[in-house]
């Protein structure tokens, strides 16, 4: 948490409010969100930086600046970026760092746990940074259950596993590897190489399915997570199984198990996915 579908309903919040402004004042009150880099000196290399576009890969929010430098934002577990309108003065603990843009209103950047990071790039490290990190976008047009064939068919890792790895399903966390499961109808612990064709189509379809949904829903909020002007989302009132230990499947009518699988809670029906 945040996942693809949190982190998309941000970016398409600020995007209207950020694109086009120039960074007038910027400060980073938490050493942990730039470190390496001494965050003093990070917010007086983003003063004066014009937003080119905002844009998202996999969990990765990406600030383009018209210089050729790049912004990049990572949530990890429960970083926020607020517009503050008119009541940028409310004290909130957890504000880590603070950005004012030209038209006077500010963005603000919140993290309880701490885990967030922004990392400012130079041009040309974008790619190769992210390149290193992250596979190609679920939700593009380069992920087909062909193109996945090659890169599962010799994994025997459980399917869970390969669904949460950031090389082959950009975005995609612990929340909607269950429910993409469940739509695909796919066991958590189904080794990736046993996989036919016609499984690796509905893995796809399924891991779209529910990113796409969390998206509509404008991501889920169990705890901290809020969109841009600070609304919650409400795909959690669509699980399928996360969460759901004991109550039916909406499918089949099962009870919801709760399991262990690569160190996460994994909830899946045990009636539909075999
Ligand atoms: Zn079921």
């Amino acid at each position: 948490m945040p996942e693809l579908p949190e982190v998309e309903t941000i970016r398409v919040g600020l995007e209207p409010h950020l694109v086009g402004r120039t960074f007038d004042e910027v400060e980073i009150a938490d050493p942990r969100l730039t470190r390496p880099f001494d965050p003093r000196e990070v917010a007086a290399e983003l003063v004066g930086e014009r937003v080119q576009s905002l844009d998202r890969r996999g969990k990765y929010l990406v600030v383009r600046f018209e210089s050729g430098r790049v912004l990049l934002i990572h949530l990890r577990m429960t970083g926020s970026l607020l517009l503050l309108r008119d009541e940028s003065a409310a004290d909130d603990p957890y504000r880590r760092a603070i950005v004012r843009l030209d038209n006077g209103s500010d963005v603000a950047y919140r993290d309880v746990r701490r885990f967030g990071t922004w990392l400012l790039l130079e041009p040309g490290e974008l790619d190769p940074y992210l390149a290193e990190r992250i596979g190609s976008e679920p939700l593009g047009r380069s992920l087909s259950a062909r193109s996945l064939t090659h890169r599962i068919v010799r994994r025997r890792a459980p399917l869970k596993a390969l669904v949460l790895d950031q090389r082959l399903f950009a975005g995609v966390g612990n929340i909607y590897a269950d429910e993409a499961l469940w739509w695909a109808r796919l066991h958590p612990l189904r080794p990736g190489n046993e996989l036919t064709p016609e499984e690796l189509g509905a893995l796809v379809k399924g891991i779209r399915g529910a990113l796409r949904l969390g998206i509509a829903r404008h991501g889920a909020t169990l705890r901290d997570y809020r969109a841009a002007d600070g609304a919650e989302g409400s795909m959690q009132s669509e699980f399928r199984v996360y969460g759901r230990e004991g109550e039916p499947c909406r499918r089949c009518g099962h009870a919801i198990e709760k399991t262990r699988v690569a160190g996460r809670g994994t909830w899946y029906c045990p009636g539909c996915q075999v």
